[in-house]
């Protein structure tokens, strides 16, 4: 570690771990991505989630109002969940970070009528392959002919208020899961029955649709992050910012931006960066570091409003000169304390790395 600011022990803080949803078509990615954000903002506080660039961060507190008993706030030092807002596998494997899946845990979402299917199957290479921990989210619970709605609730409630046969019909889908689950290699069972979220996958059922299990599902993700990837998460809040491109685009005023999701350190405007290029590494200066504005605010002409500076874990739009060959899933990273020539050099390596797992594929 680098820095030690003087009169401060300790720089090291706890960033937000960084969730991706992964599934095949139609199963409900983004259903419950929606649902995941629109329960967190019908729990009523200001606050209750922050809108990023390209990102959803729900704060404990949220998590915890809405998981109830199933997440006590003093079980936790980690800060919430950082949601990459678009799912699929395509972005999952495209970002990266040292090598790895830029997202720290992945919710492995499954139609329980429909079972794995060939993107399931493709979703769980990809998850094996990087090494990412996952939950697997048996999604429309509330299909289930007969099933009992009961908005919002907990699983476990919910499933114990049904009759009968809709639980056996329901109990045939999820074991489907696990044993498919089990071909892939996986020891899965129901969350409820999960002791060891490492060694064994928990399967929450949920619905995307009426809201049930949502409160589970951020439970096991809460409890999986804080025990088994507390450590990954310290950060240096001072250190040199880094992130992965999550896309190019051209914004008016602003021309080529980067939106960008910083996974450690800090990035501030003006800072000196290093940006993955098509042909060659672009180095930089910042502009303007660029957040949505708050929904309330958004009559004024600018969607977007200027911060100063951003830390990890973050989303957040780059404006700065000679971005247009700036790549998707390329790293960015901010220069301070070294020369440009070794982030540059860096940098290169990072893109040699995708470029030979790609070619992989
Ligand atoms: P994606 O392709 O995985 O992102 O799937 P979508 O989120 O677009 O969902 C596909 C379809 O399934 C849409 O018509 C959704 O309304 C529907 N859907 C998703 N989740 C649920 C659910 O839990 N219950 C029900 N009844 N429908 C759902």
């Amino acid at each position: 570690d680098t820095s030690t600011d003087a009169g401060t022990e300790d720089a090291a803080t706890l960033r937000t771990p960084i969730v991706a949803v992964l599934g095949h078509v139609d199963h409900g990615k983004t259903s419950l991505l929606d649902k995941i954000r629109g329960s967190a903002v019908s729990e009523g506080e200001s606050g209750a989630i922050t809108q990023h660039i390209g990102a959803t961060a729900v704060p404990l507190e949220t998590i915890s109002s809405m998981a109830g008993e199933l997440v006590d706030p003093d079980d936790f030092d980690l800060p919430g969940l950082l949601f990459i807002d678009t799912p699929g596998h395509h972005s999952f494997s495209t970002l990266r970070a040292r090598g790895g899946a830029l997202a720290d845990i992945a919710i492995l979402v499954v139609d329980v009528n429909d079972g794995f299917q060939p993107q399931t199957e493709e979703a769980i290479d990809i998850i094996q392959r990087t090494g990412t921990p996952f939950v697997v989210a048996a999604n429309k619970v509330d299909t289930i002919p007969g099933w009992n709605p009961n908005e919002g609730a907990p699983i476990k409630a919910s499933y114990d208020a049904q009759s009968e046969r809709v639980r056996s019909t329901l109990d045939e889908g999820l074991y489907d899961i696990i044993g498919d689950l089990s071909s892939a290699g996986f020891s899965a069972d129901l969350y409820w029955r999960v002791q060891e979220f490492q060694r064994n996958i928990g399967v929450v059922p949920v619905s995307a649709m009426t809201g049930e299990g949502v409160s589970d599902l951020l439970a096991v993700l809460m409890g999986l992050s804080q025990r088994y990837m507390r450590e990954e998460m310290e950060v240096d809040v001072s250190g040199s910012g880094v992130g992965t491109v999550l896309e190019v685009k051209e914004e008016r005023g602003f021309g080529a931006t980067i939106d960008v999701v910083v996974y450690d350190g800090v990035i501030r405007e003006g800072d000196t960066i290093v940006v993955g290029g098509m042909d060659e590494p672009i180095v930089t200066e910042i502009r303007a570091l660029l957040q949505p504005r708050p929904l309330a605010e958004i009559r004024t002409e600018n969607r977007f409003e200027r911060v100063d500076e951003i830390e990890a874990a973050a989303g957040v739009k780059i404006a700065a000169p000679e971005l247009d060959d700036a790549m998707a899933g390329a790293p960015v990273m901010v220069v301070r304390d070294r020369p440009v020539e070794a982030v540059v050099d860096d940098v290169r390596a990072e893109l040699a790395e995708l470029e030979v797992e790609t070619e992989e594929d």
